[in-house]
């Protein structure tokens, strides 16, 4: 028995998800039209989808464009933390430990929940390189499984600008595994910086 096209629809628009199923996109569609607050939830996406833009520079969702940070002349430019999400932006700023400008992937390589390398934004990445401002690269992604496929992506991306490719970096071994960045204190966060330990490039590749 085929349900009613609306409810077919509301039910495959929460199967793009990351880690829903067929079976939770169902009990969530049918969840939504029990529930009366389902209209809050639509009008609060819609609003963020229109108002939240994304930062055309760095990625982070901002309600201006460029964003706050990429704006503040004060920044140092040379350093570019890549992060996974904007709480991690927020989690750096908040603990005051870095200068920097970043770039934000909006989320981590992970074939569980669907999340490719496309899906991260590297050629964003990648231009801003090839500017030439940046000096290091640091890999400020978690130290879970996640967080470490995606800076050995962000390295080997990096690797492709060959000559041009500024310093990569990592955050020191120091951070508990499995953590995320945005649960540790200011003293853990400024140590991790402090002791990031720079990635050898793999010698004899090719220029440009
Ligand atoms: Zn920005």
């Amino acid at each position: 028995m085929a349900y009613p096209t609306a409810v077919q629809s509301l039910i495959d628009a929460f199967r793009l998800f990351p880690g829903i199923g067929a079976v939770t996109a169902e009990r969530l569609a049918f969840h939504v039209l029990r529930d009366g607050r389902a209209r809050d939830l639509a009008r609060a996406i819609d609003r963020a989808v229109k108002e939240a833009r994304r930062c055309q520079v760095c990625g982070n969702v901002s309600e201006a464009d460029p964003c706050r940070l990429c704006s503040d002349e004060s920044r140092d430019r040379s350093l570019l933390a890549v992060v996974e999400e904007p709480r991690h932006v927020e989690a750096l700023e908040n603990a005051g430990v870095y200068r920097g400008s970043y770039h934000v992937l909006m989320g981590a390589l992970n074939p569980a929940d669907g999340t490719e390398a496309s899906h991260l934004g590297l050629e964003s990445l990648l231009g801003r390189l090839k500017s030439g401002i940046v000096e290091e690269v640091i890999l400020a992604t978690d130290p879970d499984a996640e967080g470490e496929a995606t800076a050995q992506l962000v390295l080997e991306a990096i690797e492709t600008l060959g000559d041009s490719a500024p310093r990569v970096s990592r955050l020191a071994r120091g951070l508990p595994a499995g953590g995320a960045i945005e649960y540790l204190h200011k003293g853990i966060l400024e140590d991790a910086l402090n002791g990031r330990r720079e990635l050898r490039l793999r010698p004899g590749r090719s220029g440009g």
